[in-house]
């Protein structure tokens, strides 16, 4: 048995292109982390990991495997009656409860793209996504308390139950008929959700200004509303807010898919390091070669597909990412089926193999 380390300082010095297109690690995409620790190049990153280094016996000990796939789970409207793309309160609260009985702990989507992923030794990642910004993810009612029955609501009722954190990523439209689908209806309340849900953990990313398919949008309406939806998000969130991340409208990608990564319209810039897409398969590592930031695949947060996912992983545990409560470093078995790829070599960052 024996342990490696390589790199622990590459990163320090490079800046760190790791996780996307290089910018991701700008002051601008810094600034907004909880703790900072998003930004892999940054000194508290490394000093918010545990005193000692991880030693390949405690990551054997912890059975850590942080080349394993992350599951992905992605909803839309939260309501009263369960349908195609509707989730009850009463579900969700279920699927929840399922998930941290199964061992997982949430993450945001700009965490997978960068590989922060800081959850408890021996968990497992999991990244709820939301899109369209119905009502029912985020209601707040009348007396200025959270919806118990909203997704948030639901959400933070797990986070006072222990073993779980405020984090989820919200994808919202800003220009939309049903107009209660603009930023969670309630137009008075549309800053104020906003900034909550930043300033208790979650994430806001982009799911463009009108829900537009991007596969037949022209390049210039296309580029317009990357553009847009990311500037008019920062804006309204402020405090140096950078928006990363954005849900594919219909999983419908433009036949020139750098327009994703970055461009620009009428002097306003974009850049975006994460593409949630679909799927019916959890995500590759963030540390492996077969990890795709752009095509993150998201299984669907209903009957049968969040179960058949779960038990997929728990069938086949050599597959499943488990965190060895380090966010620094990176812990897997020496032997890994050839299914989960290969340890990517620009991770800069101490890999502890065994
Ligand atoms: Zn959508």
């Amino acid at each position: 048995m024996f342990a490696f380390v390589i790199g622990a300082f590459v990163g320090l010095v490079s800046g760190l292109a790791f996780g996307g297109p290089p910018g991701a690690a700008t002051p601008k995409a810094a600034a907004q982390s909880e703790d900072g620790s998003s930004d892999l190049s940054s000194e508290s990153s490394l000093a918010s990991g545990s005193s000692e280094p991880m030693t390949a016996e405690q990551a054997k000990a912890i059975g850590a495997n942080e080349m394993g796939q992350v599951l992905v789970v992605m909803y839309h409207l939260i309501d009263s009656e369960e349908a195609d793309w509707t989730r009850t309160p009463e579900h969700f609260r279920e699927d929840i409860a399922l998930l941290k009985s199964e061992g997982y702990y949430p993450i945001n989507a700009r965490d997978l793209a960068s590989g922060n992923i800081d959850i408890p030794a021996g968990e497992s990642p999991v990244l709820i996504t939301f899109d369209d910004s119905s009502p029912g993810q985020y209601r707040i009612l009348d007396d200025g308390s959270v919806d118990p029955d909203s997704a948030v609501g639901i959400l933070q009722a797990a986070v006072e139950e222990g073993d779980w954190a405020s984090r989820a990523s919200f994808f919202p439209l800003l220009d939309v008929v049903p107009k209660e689908r603009e930023l969670f209806g309630q137009p008075e309340r549309q800053q104020e959700k906003l900034r909550n849900l930043i300033e208790w953990g979650y994430e806001v990313g982009s799911h463009t200004v009108t829900h537009l398919n991007l596969k037949e949008a022209s390049t210039g309406e296309a580029t317009k509303q990357l553009a847009e939806s990311q500037a008019t998000l920062e804006d309204l969130i402020g405090g140096g807010y950078a928006v990363t991340t954005l849900s594919i409208p219909f999983g419908e990608y433009p036949e020139e898919e750098s327009l994703i990564a970055s461009g620009e319209y009428e002097g306003t810039s974009y850049e975006y390091n994460a593409g949630l897409a679909l799927g019916t398969t959890p995500s590759a590592s963030p540390f492996s070669s077969a990890f795709r930031p752009l095509h993150i695949p998201r299984v669907r947060g209903s009957d049968p597909y969040l179960g058949e996912a779960i038990q997929y992983l728990k069938e086949n545990p050599e597959l499943r990412y488990v965190s060895d409560g380090d966010p620094t470093t990176v812990s897997a078995p020496a032997e890994l089926p050839a299914k989960l790829g290969k340890l990517r070599d620009d991770l800069g960052r101490p890999v502890v193999r065994y």
